[in-house]
């Protein structure tokens, strides 16, 4: 649509974009997918875009939101053409409720919000007029200049659209355009106390900054014969924008809107706006993913017209597919067993060169993994008294340990509970590497940590913050707080890491071999007491 427009010069003027959004909350995984295509097709068709924030409501807007949105979009990768504020046009939008109540467009209503939603009417029946519909242009502008000036409470009085209070389109019965607020604006403080409502001011701030086509979500699709009624009868007559509807990004097993996320952040159901569970874009960040996985993941989705719900795993495949690309390879135990190689030199420690990146992927780069008498393995690698398909350690089993040698089991340690404490095994040092030179084979390779040089760590592991796909969908009587997921996070206390990774900074990420992927945590990494984050694990293995 925007190529043909391009194409037959439709609009006069460059590809003109803008991005919207109320500052009263942290951007969320939806507003990646409007930021992408908003920034997007500015930049496919060398046109511009506009931030700007639709401040026109001073009871839920704050700065804090204004930052994080601006770091947000930059740690994505764009960058606007004009940083714009909706609060910047109320002078400008107030003359045009002049213009509009002196063509007899507009008119001061003096009724209270119940009456004015009873006049309404239904979808199948029309409204009724208001009695104070044919006020006189005079007593509307006096009544309208009184309301700027502060004079009267809020409620009291409200600027209407004159349309059609039988118009089929329920929008288009006598839209409230201003309201009054005595309240403090965050960037107008009390200097104001006329407030545009949204359809007032959305469309009008689009033709105001010369948008071409204004992308908006589905639920504003109600909202076109308005947004077109004011650009026109305001006098927006040279090829004014237009408004263009697409589908929402619904992600399964979270919740995108910015009050219910609020209500997530002060019921303390997570540790902040930027708590890696969140889909905000700050929390995303901390959880380990990277700015090319979410473009990739909202390229991929598209834009449509129909609502659909995208999965989950859908998302998870694009943070993979680009974590493998990228991301070193190293060693971490998360349930530590400890393993001693009786006929290993007691004190000694050897380094191993170990490739960081598989052969697959066309990144160099090896470390140096120490080794020595005691180990740590992953509890569950081994089995007392394995099933068939247990290919990894067991009494007299030989396994690889991954980049060093062959180990196997002689002896199990146990506690008084019968609980297995330590294996005592024997390695073969001429499988150094990996192979044994006489051929022998062995079915199984695990992961290990030295335990002379091991970092400890702590580890979190998270998975859904909902343990339903539809967060909205519970019975009656409760909210999607019910469905959160009890087991979202999951903190490992004693986890091993190798020790190459002890100089990495904070927000680095890894893969743990046969783990999963992590990065260190910005917020609660200490020197010395690393936290890492699981990003997403090798799989998706939640449904099993
Ligand atoms: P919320 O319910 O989270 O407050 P909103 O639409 O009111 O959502 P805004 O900050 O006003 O949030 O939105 C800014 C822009 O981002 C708008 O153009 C809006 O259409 C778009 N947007 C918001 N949520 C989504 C989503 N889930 N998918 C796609 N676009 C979205
Ligand atoms: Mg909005
Ligand atoms: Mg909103």
């Amino acid at each position: 649509m925007v190529a043909e427009d391009v194409a037959t010069g439709r609009f006069g003027r460059p590809v003109t974009t803008r991005f919207p959004p109320e500052p009263n909350g942290f951007p969320h995984i939806g507003h990646v997918k409007s930021i992408c295509l908003n920034f997007g097709l500015a930049r496919e068709f060398g046109g511009r875009v506009h931030l700007r924030f639709d401040d026109t409501n001073p009871l839920t807007e704050d700065m804090k939101y204004v930052e994080a949105m601006k770091a947000d979009v930059r740690w994505l990768g764009f960058e606007w053409d004009a940083e714009l504020y909706a609060s910047d046009y109320f002078e400008r939008l107030y003359e045009f409720a002049e213009l509009l109540v002196t063509k007899g467009k507009a008119y001061v209503d003096s009724q209270n919000e119940e009456q004015i939603r009873e006049g309404r009417g239904t979808v199948t029946t029309p409204g009724t007029d208001s009695p104070f519909r044919n006020r006189s242009v005079e007593e509307n502008l006096d009544l309208l200049r009184r309301m700027k000036a502060g004079e009267f409470p809020d409620g009291s009085h409200v600027l209407r659209a004159k349309i059609d209070m039988a118009h089929p389109n329920m929008i288009m019965r006598d839209p409230l355009l201003l309201r009054i607020r005595h309240a403090e604006h965050y960037r107008r403080g009390t200097e104001w106390c006329l407030y545009p409502l949204y359809d007032f001011a959305h469309g009008l701030s689009d033709a105001i900054e010369g948008i071409t086509r204004s992308l908006c979500t589905l639920e504003f699709k109600d909202s076109r014969d308005i947004y077109d009624w004011l650009v026109r009868e305001v006098g927006f007559e040279q090829n004014p924008p237009t408004q263009i509807e697409f589908a929402r990004l619904e992600l399964d097993y979270t919740v995108l809107s910015k009050r219910k996320l609020l209500r997530l952040v002060n019921e303390g159901h997570v540790s902040g706006w930027d708590d890696p569970r969140m889909p905000t874009i700050a929390g995303i960040r901390r959880r380990g993913v990277t700015p090319e996985a979410l473009r990739n993941f909202a390229d991929a989705i598209g834009v449509a017209r129909k609502p659909a719900r995208t999965e989950l795993a859908t998302f998870e495949h694009y943070v993979r597919d680009d974590l493998n690309m990228r991301v070193p390879r190293v060693m971490g135990v998360l349930d530590p067993l400890k393993v001693v190689l009786t006929n290993y030199p007691e004190g000694q420690v050897e380094e191993l060169e170990a490739p960081s990146y598989p052969h697959d992927v066309p990144l160099e780069g090896s470390r140096l993994v120490p080794f020595s008498r005691e180990l740590w393995i992953e509890r569950d690698d081994f089995m007392e008294d394995p099933p068939k398909k247990f290919f990894r350690l067991a009494p007299g089993r030989e396994v690889r340990l991954r980049y060093a040698y062959f180990i196997t089991c002689q002896e199990v340690v146990k506690d008084e509970s019968g609980r297995v404490i330590e294996l005592r095994c024997t390695y073969d040092p001429a499988t150094r590497g990996g192979d044994a030179p006489d051929g022998r084979k062995v079915q199984g390779t695990i992961h290990w940590v030295s335990a002379a040089r091991a970092l400890d760590a702590e580890v979190r592991l998270y998975d859904r913050l909902f343990s339903q796909p539809d967060p909205d969908d519970v019975p009656e009587g409760q909210d999607f707080t019910a469905a959160l997921n009890p087991q979202s996070l999951v903190v490992v206390k004693g986890a091993k890491v190798e020790p190459s990774v002890a100089s990495d900074p904070p927000g680095t990420r890894y893969q743990f071999e046969r783990t999963g992927y992590f990065v260190s945590d910005t917020v609660d990494s200490k020197p010395g007491a690393p936290v890492f984050n699981r990003t997403v694990t090798l799989r998706d293995t939640w449904a099993k």
